[in-house]
């Protein structure tokens, strides 16, 4: 679609300024919708825009410690012809405008079109990119240089922990905003060895996981505590 980030297979991608680390970094994803803005079905209406408070502390600590946070969205509606992508950029705007004047930069966006009950040509029974699938935050790796394997999700919805889990991030925190107190249960059942879900009441949760706490002391210190008198007298 002309003028809109949409790639060849009709997935809306688009990174905003980015200096990617040569090592790959570590990203906070977030679902949209009951994450960072109430849930309200079918969003499309800038003026039903409503920001859950502590997404900007949380973006903005993203920023300040040079975690790319992407935004990784469902987007039925536009398949389903409720809405265009010219009403989702609106909202886009709107929402990335409100992070902004609270210091919160959004550094990349993904949102899927597709979905069963879709019109053509947005119908697809199980489309890659449409969460619980992979494919929007593959494609954010690939663009940015991510490290999956470090990275967290925060999300409302059991498909939203699994698509974390199917991208072989670190973990992901589900949260109570949204749909989120319906879905607890089965978003818990997704633990696995390797892939850890964390629990709590909003997005605000996020600044307790481990991608935005402080990096490791240096192994000196370790070392050094390691072999303290004091911890070796505790028998420790
Ligand atoms: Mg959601």
């Amino acid at each position: 679609m002309v003028g809109y980030p949409i790639d060849g297979e009709g997935i809306w991608c688009q990174v905003f300024a980015h200096q990617p680390s040569s090592g790959g970094a570590a990203a906070l994803f977030l679902d949209r919708d009951g994450v960072i803005v109430e849930e309200v079905e079918y969003l499309h209406r800038v003026e039903d825009i409503v920001l859950i408070e502590g997404a900007a502390t949380v973006t903005a600590a993203a920023n300040r410690r040079n975690v790319p946070v992407v935004l990784v969205s469902n987007q039925s509606g536009v398949g389903r012809g409720y809405y265009g992508w010219t009403e989702f950029a609106a909202v886009q705007q709107a929402m990335v405008s409100a992070l902004a004047a609270q210091g919160a930069r959004i550094d990349a966006v993904y949102a899927c079109p597709y979905h069963v009950d879709g019109r053509s040509p947005y119908a697809h029974p199980d489309h890659p990119a449409r969460k619980p699938n992979p494919g929007m935050l593959l494609r954010a790796a690939r663009a940015l240089a991510l490290d999956l394997g470090r990275s967290w999700l925060v999300g409302d919805k059991a498909t939203d922990i699994e698509a974390a889990r199917c991208a072989g991030l670190a973990g992901a925190l589900q949260v109570e905003t949204g749909h989120g107190r319906r879905e607890r249960e089965a978003a818990a059942a997704l633990a696995r060895p390797g892939f850890e879900v964390r629990f709590g009441r909003s997005i605000a949760a996020t600044l307790d996981l481990p991608i935005l706490q402080p990096q490791p002391q240096a192994k000196l210190t370790r070392s050094a505590e390691e072999f303290s008198p004091i911890r070796r007298a505790n028998g420790r």
